[in-house]
C-alpha cells in the first residue's frame, strides 16, 4: 500500500485516521487492471457501472486523442461546439421523444441537483411556488451533493449526519414487487397515500427505474413504476428519472424506464455516458418542463465551469456510437444467463439470503453484512476485483466480458462464500 495515498488522499467513505487498504493500479485495457505488483485483476464492477466497453478502448482513446488536437476545454456561456452539440442530437434521438432540451453538468450528482432545480423552477414558473418537496422510496441513492443526499434513503444515506441541514422530502416504501412479477397488492399504496395528500407540496417524484443501485441493489417491478408515472400525472407532480447507474444498457434496455413504456419528465444521466472515460452527466427535460422553467422570463439557474467539456462530450458520443454498433442486446442477454447459471448455484447456501441477476448485474445478498476489507483482500488474491458493500457482493461487469472471465469473476464468489463460513 503506497504510504503517500495512505496518509494524504481520501478514498470514497473513509476514514484519514484509519484508512482502509488501497491496491495501486498501473495500467489497465479490455477488462483487466494491472496492479503496480504486477498482479492482474478482471474487473468485475467496471468502475461502479461506468467502463461499460473496458478500460484503454483504441476508439474512445482516438476520439479523445482528436478532441484534444482541437479543443481541450472551453467556457459553454456563450460559446458551444460541434462534440456537445453532436452528444445533444444523440441523446435527444435516444431518449423517450418529449425529452428535448438537456443540460450538461460534470456529475451525477449534479445531474440530480440541477433536475431538482429544473423541477422547483418549473413549478414557479408555473405560478406554484409552494410546490418545492419531493417523494422518494426508501433504499433509493442519488449522490451525495445536498440537494441529492436529502433524496437518498433517510436511514442508510447520511440524513442522521446531516440532520436539520437536509430538506425535508417525504418518503414512500421500498417497493415490494419484484422485478418480472405483477405489482403486489397494496405495494403502492401508501405511495399513492402520500402524493395524494402532498400533492400541492410537491414538486417531483424522483426515483431509479426498476434497478435502486447503490441503496441496496434492489429490481422491482415495472407495474410499479407505471402505477407511479400515473399517480404523478394524475395529481400533477412532474417525474424525475435517475438513470445514473441503469442508463446504456446495464438492465438490458438501453433505459431502464423502456421496462415499464414510462416517459419521465425529468431524465438524469450519467456513469456509462463517457464509457468510463471522463466525468459527464445530463439532465434532459421535456419541452413542456423547459417552458415552464422560463416562463414568466425564468432562466435555469445552473452553470458548471466545465459544462459540455469537449473532451467528456467528444468521447460520450463515441461511446454511444460504440455501443449501439456493437451487439449490445445479445452480450447483455448472454452475461445475464451465465450469471443466473453461476451465482443462481449459491442460491441455497446458508449464509446467502437472496441470489438476484436483471441484465448485466449480479447480487448475492448476505444475511449478515460483510467484513469489506477482509474479502477485497480474497478477491485481489484470486485475480478479481469485487468490491462488496454491506451484505451484498455484486458483479456488473463491462459489456464485453468474455464468458470465461465472468467464470472467474462467479467462481471468486463463490470462494469468499466459503471463506465466510
Ligand atoms: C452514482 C449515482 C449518482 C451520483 O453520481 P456521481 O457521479 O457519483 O455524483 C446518482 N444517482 C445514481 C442512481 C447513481 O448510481
Amino acid at each position: 500500500m503506497n504510504s503517500f495515498d495512505r496518509d494524504h488522499l481520501w478514498h470514497p467513505y473513509t476514514s484519514m485516521t484509519e484508512p482502509l487498504p488501497t491496491y495501486e493500479v498501473a495500467s489497465a485495457s479490455g477488462v483487466r487492471l494491472r496492479l503496480a505488483d504486477g498482479r492482474e485483476l478482471i474487473d468485475g464492477m467496471a468502475s461502479w457501472w461506468c467502463v461499460i466497453h473496458g478500460y484503454n478502448h483504441p476508439a474512445l482513446n482516438a476520439a479523445i486523442e482528436a478532441q484534444l488536437k482541437r479543443t481541450a476545454h472551453v467556457m459553454f456561456g456563450g460559446l458551444t461546439h460541434e462534440p456537445a452539440i453532436a452528444l445533444g442530437r444523440q441523446l435527444v434521438a435516444l431518449t423517450p421523444e418529449p425529452l428535448q432540451h438537456i443540460f450538461f453538468s460534470d456529475s451525477g450528482s449534479v445531474a440530480v441537483e440541477v433536475a431538482i432545480k429544473m423541477a422547483l423552477q418549473y413549478w414557479q414558473g408555473r405560478g406554484r411556488p409552494a410546490k418545492t418537496r419531493l417523494l422518494a422510496l426508501r433504499g433509493g441513492y442519488h449522490g451525495d451533493t445536498f440537494g441529492a443526499m436529502a433524496v437518498c434513503d433517510p436511514v442508510n444515506g447520511m440524513h442522521q449526519l446531516f440532520r436539520g441541514v437536509l430538506p425535508p422530502h417525504r418518503f414512500a416504501p421500498r417497493p415490494g414487487s419484484r422485478f418480472g412479477a405483477p405489482l403486489l397488492a397494496g405495494d403502492l399504496d401508501e405511495f399513492e397515500r402520500l402524493i395524494t395528500v402532498h400533492r400541492d407540496e410537491l414538486a417531483a417524484v424522483i426515483l431509479e427505474p426498476i434497478v435502486q443501485g447503490a441503496g441496496g441493489m434492489w429490481f422491482y417491478s415495472a407495474d410499479y413504476l407505471r402505477g407511479v408515472a400515473e399517480l404523478c400525472q394524475r395529481h400533477g407532480v412532474l417525474l424525475i428519472a435517475d438513470e445514473i447507474a441503469t442508463g446504456f444498457g446495464r438492465t438490458g434496455k438501453l433505459f431502464a424506464c423502456e421496462h415499464a413504456d414510462v416517459a419521465p419528465d425529468i431524465l438524469c444521466l450519467g456513469k456509462a455516458l463517457t464509457g468510463g472515460y471522463l466525468s459527464l452527466a445530463a439532465t434532459l427535460a421535456t419541452t413542456e418542463v423547459a417552458a415552464g422553467i422560463s416562463a414568466r422570463g425564468g432562466v435555469l439557474m445552473h452553470g458548471p465551469t466545465f459544462m459540455a467539456n469537449p473532451l467528456a462530450t467528444a468521447v460520450a458520443g463515441k461511446s454511444i456510437e460504440l455501443l449501439l454498433a456493437s451487439p449490445w442486446q445479445q452480450r447483455i442477454a448472454a452475461i445475464e444467463a451465465q450469471l443466473r447459471r453461476e451465482l443462481g448455484a449459491y442460491a441455497g447456501q446458508p449464509a446467502v439470503a437472496e441470489v438476484r441477476v436483471l441484465g448485466a448485474i449480479g447480487v448475492v445478498e448476505m444475511r449478515e453484512p460483510v467484513n469489506m476489507a477482509v474479502l477485497q483482500a480474497l478477491f485481489v488474491a484470486q485475480g478479481v476485483w469485487i468490491r462488496p458493500f454491506g451484505r451484498l457482493i455484486y458483479l456488473m461487469p463491462p459489456y464485453v466480458i468474455e464468458p470465461a472471465d465472468l467464470t472467474t469473476l462467479t467462481t471468486a464468489v463463490g470462494a469468499a462464500l466459503a471463506a465466510t463460513r
